[in-house]
């Protein structure tokens, strides 16, 4: 973020597999490829980050994770889009582009009010399907060269979005100069992404993978926008990844004002330790503290012979089970509605994932959460399950059973 090399390791995970390299039953015998899963602090401007980056062609070009099949994260961005047309009085000849748009999600809605649309995203056959169904995608990486053509081709967007592919991205630098090439003087760079102070509040360590270069803080991040003439000037907490923040980047000279809000935001995360080095060594602890509460927990549970099931298989998962040792020895399977996983095995643990018609077949004791942020929508589908006496056990922040 400011270039300093001030960097200290306050986090140190096991070796993992990338978390989305999930395995089909003959790549099970062959050996997986293993990456540090390990994270830095920066002393000077307080940026969180990883120590080891895994290329980008390794985690991005086959991405199995399709953003549109849960219904909670469709919700959110057709809020999302309702919010920066209000907010960036966008008409019916805005021009947005999404970085990292993945099947359209966003794209989705804002094509709905007519507007006209464009996404960026490496994942080829996600790209392909989502232009196929009427939202263009560009099958890159995003970069200057990439950015200058897109300008030249489609002109300049009024807003560029980037959500939850901010902090998957380790050359932030190409990334902020490849947005101010396709926006004009007043054009505004939207950026959604898991908010640290939720992530040290919420004890929210299994979002560590190798996806997620950074762990973002409003602080850190004016540190990167004022070395490109740029700045933060409005920002909205939202729910999702057990807390995002939704902020806004105006280019030095436009006609956006800055708001208050952006000082309060940096107070807090002053106020908050964001910016010392005590504040993450007690995070890790925590951690710590977690694995020991839940792996006791389950093995108190496998010893009086009850069966328990894992729900979701989403990439933070496989950071909690490879961290904690939770293997098919403590989960028989693990349902997920992602179709594309399905049969598959978890990446590093070899747990295979299952449709949720399972449940209901094979009546487990106890359901894990590993999608906890969808824990609530969950439970309420599953109150039979509960009421024939079945219990879920949530991991974060502190392991316990409902
Ligand atoms: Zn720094």
């Amino acid at each position: 973020m400011c270039k300093s090399k001030k960097l200290k390791k306050v986090i140190k995970l096991s070796p993992t597999p990338p978390a989305n390299a999930f395995l089909n039953k003959s790549q099970l015998k062959k050996k997986e490829d293993f990456f540090p899963l390990e994270v830095n602090f920066c002393q000077k401007c307080g940026q969180l980050q990883l120590t080891h980056v895994v290329s980008p062609e390794i985690l991005f070009r086959n991405y199995l994770y399709v953003s549109s099949t849960s219904p909670v994260f469709v919700a959110h961005f057709e809020e999302y889009a309702e919010d920066i047309i209000k907010r960036l009085k966008l008409n019916k000849n805005s021009f947005i582009i999404d970085i990292g748009s993945n099947d359209g999600i966003l794209l989705n809605p804002l094509k709905k009010n007519g507007m006209k649309v464009l996404g960026v995203d490496p994942a080829v056959e996600i790209a392909m399907k989502a232009t196929k169904k009427g939202i263009p995608t560009l099958p890159f990486f995003l970069n200057r060269k990439v950015a200058t053509d897109i300008a030249k081709k489609y002109g300049m967007a009024e807003v560029v979005c980037a959500n939850n592919a901010f902090a998957h991205i380790n050359d932030l630098d190409e990334i902020v100069e490849s947005v101010k090439i396709l926006t004009p003087k007043d054009g505004v760079f939207v950026i959604e992404f898991p908010y640290l102070v939720d992530f040290l509040e919420k004890n929210l360590f299994d979002t560590i993978y190798h996806e997620h270069v950074s762990y973002l803080s409003i602080r850190a991040l004016t540190a990167l926008f004022k070395r490109h003439s740029m700045e933060i000037f409005d920002a909205k907490k939202v729910t999702s990844h057990g807390g995002s923040l939704r902020i806004f980047v105006k280019k030095d000279g436009s006609k956006h004002i800055v708001k208050n809000i952006i000082r309060e935001y940096i107070e807090i995360e002053i106020k908050l330790g964001l910016n010392k080095i005590q504040t993450y060594k007690k995070f890790a602890k925590k951690i710590e503290d977690n694995k020991k509460r839940l792996t006791n927990l389950l093995k108190q549970i496998k010893a009086q012979g009850k069966v328990i099931v894992g729900y979701g298989a989403p990439a933070k998962g496989n950071t909690l089970l490879n961290y904690f040792k939770i293997g098919p020895e403590i989960l028989d399977y693990i349902v997920d509605d992602s179709e594309y996983k399905q049969g598959l095995y978890t990446p590093g643990t070899h747990i295979i994932v299952a449709p949720f018609s399972k449940i209901a077949e094979t009546k487990p004791d106890y359901i894990l959460i590993l999608a906890w942020n969808f824990a609530q929508p969950l439970m309420d589908k599953l109150a039979d399950f509960k009421k024939g006496g079945g219990s879920f056990i949530i991991p974060v922040p502190d392991a316990h059973i409902v």
